[in-house]
C-alpha cells in the first residue's frame, strides 16, 4: 500500500476527467478530505461513490493534486524507479541515451513520463534535477537513486536546481547542489556542435534542449543567407546557421551573460569564423533600422505570458515582433518564430503571426510547423503538456 496521508474524496461527476487519465484535480473538485495533509504529502482520491480512481502530490493552490498513479498499488522505491525505467527505454528508443553526438536530452518531462512536477535534463555525465512540487522535492534523494540505479555508468553525478522553481510559499529553503557526485559544469553536444552547458548559473537547468530539432532544420535553410538570431541565448540557432553555409550571422540577447557564453561556444565550434558577430541588445531597439539587412530571421522570445490572465498581451507581444521581421526581412526570406507560453494554444499563435503579416503587408507562406522534439513527450491525456510551437514562413 502506498504510503498516502490522506483521503480526498470528489464530487459527484468530478471522476470523469481521471477516469481519462487526466492527472490534476482541482480545487473545486473535491467534496471532502480525510486527514489533514501537509503541502506534498501523497493522498488517494477516491471518487463519490467510494471507488479508487488514483495516487497523487497534494500542493496548496487551484490545481491540488497532481496524481502520477491510476492503479491501486504500491508506491515505494521500485515504483519511482520503475517510472525513471520507463521514461529511459524511451529516450533509448529515441537513439538519446548512447549517443556520441548528441549528450545533452531531456529524460523526464514531467506529466510527459507520468512524473508531474519533476524535470531532468541530461548533459552528458550529469543529470541536473527540477522539482516544480514539493512532493517530488521532498522525493529527490529517492529519485536520484532511482536514476543511478537506472542509468548506471552512464551517470556519475545528479545536481538539484529546484530552489527556485518550488512555490515558495512552500516556505522550504532550498538550496541547489549535488544530491550525489560532482562535475564541473561542461560540454555537451547536440548534433555535433559543442555547447558549454551552465546548470548553476543558466537559465531552466542551463540549455533549451526544446529547440533542437529545430536548430537542426535551420542548419537547410541557411545556406548562402544572411541570418539575425534573435533572443540568441547560449548561441544554438546561430552554430547551426554557421554549419548550414550562413553568409552571416548575427545572434542578439539582451543579457550579457547569454551573449559571451554564445561568444564563447561559437569560438569553439568555429575558431576565427567571420561570419559570426554577436550583440547585446533589446530585440526592438535593434530591429529598428535593419530593413533588407536579413534574409532569414528567427525569434525565439521568452515566455510573452506566463498567466491566462497575461494571453492578450502577450498575443500582442507576438503580432508586435513578427510585424517587425516581416516589414525588415528582404524578399524571399525565411522567417523561424516561437512562442513557448503555455497559455498561448497553437492557433492563436498563429493568427497573432498573421496579424504581424498583416500590419507589415507582406505575403506570407507557412512552411513547417513546429513544437518540442520528442524527448518532451505530451501525454495524450494531458494535452496541457504541449508548450513550444513554431512557424517556419517564407516571406514573398
Ligand atoms: N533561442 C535560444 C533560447 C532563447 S531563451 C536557444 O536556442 O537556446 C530567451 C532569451 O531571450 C533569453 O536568453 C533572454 O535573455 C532573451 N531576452 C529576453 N528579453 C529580451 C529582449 N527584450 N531583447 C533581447 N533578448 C531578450
Amino acid at each position: 500500500m502506498a504510503d498516502f496521508t490522506s483521503t480526498f474524496h470528489l464530487k459527484k461527476g468530478k471522476e470523469q476527467s481521471v477516469k481519462r487519465f487526466h492527472p490534476w484535480i482541482f480545487s473545486g473538485a473535491i467534496s471532502r478530505m480525510d486527514g489533514r495533509p501537509d503541502e506534498g504529502d501523497i493522498v488517494r482520491v477516491l471518487s463519490f461513490d467510494g471507488a479508487f480512481l488514483g495516487f497523487g502530490h497534494y500542493q496548496i493552490g487551484s490545481i491540488s493534486v497532481r496524481l502520477f498513479s491510476f492503479r491501486n498499488e504500491t508506491i515505494d522505491n521500485a515504483f519511482w524507479c520503475q517510472k525513471i525505467r520507463q521514461a529511459f527505454l524511451l529516450r533509448k528508443a529515441l537513439g538519446l541515451t548512447d549517443s556520441l553526438e548528441t549528450t545533452a536530452y531531456r529524460l523526464v518531462y514531467a506529466e510527459g513520463d507520468g512524473l508531474p512536477g519533476l524535470i531532468v535534463d541530461v548533459y552528458g555525465p550529469t543529470a541536473v534535477m527540477q522539482c516544480h512540487t514539493v512532493g517530488m522535492y521532498r522525493l529527490r534523494e529517492k529519485l536520484a537513486l532511482g536514476l543511478k540505479e537506472v542509468m548506471g555508468s552512464r551517470l556519475e553525478a545528479v545536481y538539484d536546481k529546484s530552489a527556485k522553481t518550488i512555490p515558495f510559499k512552500a516556505g522550504i529553503d532550498a538550496r541547489d547542489g549535488f544530491i550525489f557526485g560532482t562535475s564541473i559544469p561542461g560540454l555537451v553536444k547536440e548534433n555535433g556542435l559543442s555547447f558549454r552547458v551552465d546548470w548553476e548559473e543558466g537559465q531552466k537547468t542551463g540549455f533549451f534542449i526544446d529547440q533542437r530539432d529545430n536548430r537542426f532544420l535551420l542548419q537547410s535553410y541557411a545556406s548562402g543567407r544572411d541570418v539575425l538570431n534573435m533572443f540568441c541565448y547560449t548561441g544554438g540557432f546561430s552554430f547551426s546557421a554557421l554549419q548550414g553555409g550562413a553568409r552571416s550571422v548575427h545572434s542578439v540577447d539582451s543579457s550579457e551573460k547569454a551573449i559571451a557564453l554564445t561568444r564563447e561556444n561559437v569560438d569553439r565550434n568555429f575558431p576565427g569564423d567571420k561570419r559570426h558577430q554577436a550583440f547585446v541588445a533589446d530585440a526592438f531597439d535593434f530591429m529598428k533600422d535593419k530593413n533588407d539587412r536579413y534574409d532569414l530571421i528567427v525569434l525565439d522570445p521568452p515566455a510573452f505570458a506566463k498567466h491566462r490572465d497575461a494571453v492578450h498581451q502577450a498575443l500582442q507581444g507576438y503580432k508586435r515582433l513578427n510585424a517587425k521581421a516581416f516589414e525588415q526581412i528582404r524578399p524571399g526570406g525565411i522567417v523561424f518564430t516561437f512562442s513557448c507560453s503555455q497559455v498561448v494554444s497553437k492557433e492563436r499563435f498563429r493568427e497573432a503571426v498573421f496579424s504581424g503579416a498583416v500590419l507589415a503587408g507582406r505575403s506570407v507562406k507557412m512552411l513547417h510547423q513546429l513544437g518540442h522534439p520528442p524527448d518532451h513527450p505530451v501525454d495524450l491525456f494531458h494535452p496541457e503538456g504541449e508548450y513550444l510551437k513554431g512557424l517556419v514562413l517564407f516571406v514573398e
